[in-house]
This record gives structure tokens, sequence and C-alpha cells, in this order.
């Protein structure tokens, strides 16, 4: 059964500095009409740029979702506030970007989600499209792996090893639908290591954040934040994952499973789905 196309009542702003860039971010989420997709339009110098988020306009994931368009515009970190979307069914959004990245906040989804509801959803006179596999689909490498079975409902597994503690392991499973994700995804927020981010800052690759900020992609999980979950370091993976096949640009119905994987490999994953089952407007 197909649900019906959503997108928002009200315009939503929301405004801080970018990690990576170290520059304040304005974006501005505005209603969009149905069939007009997820996207973004980047501001700049009097003029816009569109771009859509969708698979074939990734242009890096190293260490985010970067989305780009064949003139250059460029967006980074697009993934908790795609993730939240989707959890909420919103298929029609507009994004308009004052910047070069969407802002982190606590690096999680729960921002984006909680100013969408304050905003308010509306159901649209247009049905969402479904993707269904009809095979499996796999991307591994050395470090891990990510596999998508077909499935009847969206479905998503992580695996991995604490980052201090590689004797354990942590592993979520969780259906994918408004309640759960509101109950076991939506306080799960972005970490790295202590380590890796003093190297991140004094590299400057990261220009904004510390541990003892809230808005920060640099903190370690255990001391400087407490946890939201016993096991959030996983369950943000999972958020991660939603945003990312979302890009995919339809209402998923598959089972998919990482083991230690990450942003490349979830666009890798998508990109094998993608050129086998590629969106027709
Ligand atoms: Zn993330």
């Amino acid at each position: 059964m197909t649900g019906k196309q959503k997108t928002i009542k009200e315009r939503i702003e929301l405004e801080d500095i970018g990690t990576f860039s170290g520059q304040r971010t304005r974006i501005v989420l505005c209603p969009a009409d149905p069939g007009e997709g997820m996207h973004f339009a980047q501001i700049s110098g009097g003029g816009e740029s569109r771009i859509d988020c969708l698979t074939p306009l990734v242009v890096d994931s190293e260490k985010c979702t970067t989305l780009g368009n064949k003139d250059g515009a460029r967006v980074l970190v697009v993934e908790h506030l795609l993730s939240a979307m989707y959890s909420l069914g919103v298929t029609n959004l507009r994004i308009e970007i004052h910047g070069p990245e969407v802002p982190l906040f606590d690096g999680g989804p729960e921002m984006f989600h909680q100013k969408a509801l304050e905003a308010g959803l509306v159901e649209q006179e247009a049905d969402t499209a479904e993707l269904t596999l009809a095979k499996p689909y796999m991307f591994q490498d050395s470090g891990g792996f990510i596999v998508a079975f077909p499935a009847e409902e969206f479905r998503v597994s992580y695996l991995f090893e604490h980052p201090f503690d590689s004797r354990c392991m942590q592993a979520v499973e969780v259906v994918i639908d408004d309640q759960t994700y509101r109950s076991e995804l939506l306080k799960a927020r972005t970490w790295i290591t202590d380590r890796e981010a003093e190297i991140a800052l004094s590299s400057g690759m990261v220009k904004y954040g510390s541990p003892e900020t809230t808005s920060t992609v640099v903190s370690k999980a255990s001391t400087s934040r407490p946890l939201n979950y016993d096991d959030e370091l996983p369950r943000h993976k999972v958020v991660d994952i939603i945003g990312d096949l979302s890009l995919l640009g339809r209402r998923l119905k598959m089972h998919v499973i990482g083991v230690k994987s990450g942003h490349r490999f979830n666009h890798e994953l998508a990109r094998k789905i993608w050129a086998d089952n590629p969106l027709v407007s």
C-alpha cells in the first residue's frame, strides 16, 4: 500500500556555525508542491542553484555526505536533516541554504525533526513512489560491508566493534517507521574519538566545535557528553544509513545490514541499487 506525499505547513529557519567551514550557515525549509521532491536551493550573490537530493548527485562521502550539481554548487552534511525528514514521511521540500553546509546542532537528527513537527506536516494529493528490490545488493572492502536484501518493510541492522574497546561488539536492528525512529534513533548523535577530534581541529579539517560545546562533531562518546543510549554509536550509524539511502528518492522496502560501514559504503551500495532502479520522473 502506498502512502501520500508530504510536505511541511510553514517555513522553518535554522542557523548555526558550520562544523567544517566555520562559517555561519542559515537554512530555510520551505513547503514544496507534489512531485517537487527533496532539493536544496543554494543562495549566493543574488542567484540560486538547485541541487536535488538524489544518489547520482553525491560528490563526496569521506566525513559526511556532500551533494553537488554540475554548476559546482556543493552542500555538506545533508544526512541528518534528510534522515529526520524521511522518518516523518516528508517527500517534498525546498531547502534554501545560505552557506556551504547544513548546521550540525547536537550532531543528531532531533533539531530538524522537532522543528518540522512544530511547523506541521501536510499530506498531499499524490502517492509516494516505493522502491522494492528484486535481488540483494552488496558493497564491501577490507574494512567492512553493507548489504540490502529485498524485504516488505524498511529495516536497518548495524554491527561494529566499540572504538574504545575492540572486545565489545554493539549491534542494533530497527524497523524504520515514525514511532521507532522517535523511540530508538532520534537522540543518536554523531561522534568521533578525542584523538580524532584533536587531529581534525589541528589540521583544519574541522573548524568549529570542541568537546565542551553542544554543537560539535568532536566529542568522545564516553566522557565529554553523557550517552543518550548505551549503544548510541551504532544507532547513529542507522540514522546515517537512513539519510544516505533516502537519496534513492523513494520510500524504501529493504533490509539493510551494515557491518563496520560508513557513508562511503552507504553511497556505493545506493549507486548499485540506483543503476538497476533509477528514479523515473
Ligand atoms: Zn551522522
